[in-house]
């Protein structure tokens, strides 16, 4: 039994196919994680780096307490079934689940044991004596299940196991499996494509596209909340609608216009604080999605909704425990192509209409859904980044939502009114900026949100440990805020990262070593970082993973990027030669603005600094980056 730890695993396969990007990942003893999305995602690749059937191209996979990245599978403890059941024809089913055993020369008592056990958890015992041939596909299923179960690995890895059966026995055996887990209490990572067998399986889940993961979470956190628009097309049957609308701040209320259609609702404007007001302006376009089960055609339900549109109905389908209604909200839509006006309706409880008939739905607006058009990312996310507030810059001072604060002197910017962005990670509980009340704080995905009440308007924060509800003083850290004029950004936020370039060097040393009391002259290789010009030494383990993930013909030759905090770089003697061209004073803090090749870097500084300096990175906290793939190596 184990946990497993995932961090930044990469797969370049070597005709340049870059199959895995950036999976993070913790997964914790006894969790049952399922990989879903379509063909080609990413997927198997995973799953097979954990096996240690594919090397892994960068990043770091522990399995419990150990890296494995370098460990050979059949030392990594874990078993996997593949979706060919992989079994010996001409060997009976008790041959086939004791083979690995008897090649690791366990005792025949110890054998029987596991494989009589085995075969009972699956309900198998009677066919024991039997051959593959003999079975049905779901009974050879359960004996590649119990060749798994006997090893008693800590952790099981299942790649589309119930693919080759037929939807009855899918079913059936999904739950056999969900039930072989409890039981077990082994770790188990599952892949498939269904996103049924993945809702109905997973204790949570990673929905992936294009080797990216887009996101992961549990079963219902995803159909509820999902963060964009391909994990909210791709949870739940029939698919949500998503239907092209821009959106019109007007006072306390906010219009949504359907596009391609007369369809026009109003929500209050509480509902849109989490989105950033350049969505409001009436052209931006969106997607507004809603689940077929949040439109409703029953007439008591309409009568009573102030969010009313038209469709025009085209044809339904029976499935038995309901009614889905097809139909378009243009009125020249045909309600059968899947375009940005055609609409799914839970038609439970309606009346009888024809085809052609134009009738009336109402919107549950409580349960849409918004997403970028370009990006697809939710415009409400359940974890914001900022805050948006209106606010207005006097005399070297800001005010907000009946909240004024003094700007440091690194924040200049002209009088006026302007649009004030303060992002969720900036406001700290304590210090004396603002009170404010505090009316949730909800863990969501490892992280406390707080949301609270500053000035009659909701605002948000994420904090590390939870607030009880009621007042609190809160602080806000100015160097993160950015104020927008006219649309255009006037105060930026101070960057979060500095950057470098340079490339990993190989340099060939004469070292003295001591044998026999001698001091004698040895030849030897050392690895240095070249950080903009400045070589800095580094470890043999920093070495071997950099030319591991670069290949070792290219690895002294690529571009690597450098990253670390503002924090992390130390103005001393010898270091990454920078020109200092102004000092930031952000009141609390100062930090030096560095000339670096011409990029502009800023660095954290006790004291006032000027002119020519050194600047030394903390190798413990650089990452450093593959340019050109764009791999995060370390
Ligand atoms: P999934 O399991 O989600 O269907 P895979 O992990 O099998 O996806 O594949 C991910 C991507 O990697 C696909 O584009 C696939 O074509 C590619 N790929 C898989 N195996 C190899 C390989 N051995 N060599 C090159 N490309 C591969």
């Amino acid at each position: 039994m184990a946990g497993l730890s995932l961090k930044h695993i990469y797969k370049v396969y070597p005709n340049g196919t870059k199959a895995v990007n950036d999976f993070n990942m913790e997964i914790e003893d006894k969790e049952f994680i399922v990989f879903v999305g379509p063909s080609g995602c990413g997927k198997s690749t995973t799953l097979r780096m954990i096996a240690g059937l594919e090397d892994i191209s960068a990043g770091e996979l522990m399995i419990g307490e150990n890296v494995v990245n370098d460990m050979e599978p059949k030392d990594r403890d874990i078993a996997m079934v593949f979706q060919n059941y992989a079994l010996y024809p001409h060997m009976t089913v008790f041959e086939n689940i004791a083979f690995g055993l008897r090649l690791r020369k366990l005792p025949k008592d110890e054998i029987n044991r596991r494989v009589t056990e085995a075969a009972e958890i699956l309900g198998i015992t009677e066919y024991l004596g039997k051959k593959p041939k003999e079975m049905s596909g779901g009974q050879r299923q359960r004996v590649s299940l119990g060749r798994a179960i006997v090893r008693e690995p800590k952790v099981m890895l299942l790649d589309e196991p119930l693919s080759n059966l037929d939807a009855k026995l899918r079913t059936q055996m999904r739950s056999e499996i969900a039930k072989l887990h409890a039981k077990l209490g082994t770790t188990f990572i599952y892949v498939t494509h269904d996103q049924v067998e993945a809702m109905t399986m997973g204790t949570r889940i990673v929905v992936m596209k294009n080797g990216f993961v887009q996101q992961i979470d549990t079963p219902k956190n995803l159909y509820n909340y999902p963060g964009n628009k391909f994990v909210a097309g791709f949870i739940g049957t029939p698919q949500m609608n998503f239907m092209e609308a821009t959106l019109l701040k007007r006072g306390d209320e906010v219009d949504i216009d359907f596009q391609y259609s007369d369809a026009k609702v109003t929500v209050p404007y509480s509902m849109m604080y989490k989105a950033r007001p350049s969505y409001l302006n009436g052209k931006e376009k969106v997607f507004i999605g809603l689940r077929a089960e949040n439109i409703s055609i029953n007439p008591e339900v309409v009568k009573n909704s102030k969010s009313v549109i038209k469709v025009k109905v085209s044809h339904k389908e029976e499935l038995g425990n309901q009614t889905l209604v097809y139909g378009d909200i243009n009125m020249d839509g045909d309600g059968y192509t899947e375009t940005s006006t055609r609409i799914i309706i839970n038609g439970d409880g309606a009346l009888d209409y024809k085809t052609g008939e134009v009738i009336d739905a109402a919107l549950d607006l409580n349960k849409v859904h918004i997403f970028d058009k370009e990006t697809e990312l939710s415009i409400l996310p359940r974890i914001p980044e900022y805050n948006y507030f209106d606010c207005e810059v006097k005399g070297g001072k800001i005010s907000f939502l009946g909240t004024e604060l003094k700007l440091p002197p690194a924040i200049k910017c002209e009088d006026g009114k302007k649009e004030l962005l303060i992002p969720t990670d900036a406001i700290k509980v304590g210090g004396s900026d603002a009170e404010v009340t505090v009316v949730s704080c909800d863990e969501i995905n490892g992280k406390q949100v707080l949301s609270f009440e500053l000035g009659g308007r909701r605002a948000f924060a994420v904090v590390p440990e939870p607030v009880a509800n009621g007042k609190v003083k809160i602080s806000i850290d100015l160097k993160k805020i950015s104020l927008i004029a006219d649309g255009a950004e006037c105060v930026a936020a101070m960057p979060e990262k500095v950057k470098f370039e340079g490339n990993l060097v190989k340099a060939k040393v004469t070292e003295e070593v001591e044998v026999n009391g001698k001091t004698k002259k040895k030849k030897a290789i050392k690895f240095l970082l070249n950080i903009a010009g400045y070589e800095l030494p580094c470890s043999d383990d920093i070495a071997d993973k950099l030319i591991t993930a670069m290949g070792v013909k290219n690895a002294f030759s690529d571009k690597l990027i450098y990253e670390c905090s503002p924090y992390d770089l130390e103005i001393a003697e010898k270091g990454v030669s920078a020109e200092v061209t102004s000092v930031a004073d952000y009141g609390k803090e100062l930090f030096a603005i560095c000339k670096v090749d011409g990029n502009e870097i800023f660095v954290f500084t006790q004291n006032e600094v000027s002119g020519a300096v050194k600047l030394l990175p903390d190798i413990k906290k650089l990452s450093i980056i593959q340019a050109d793939k764009n791999i995060r190596i370390i």
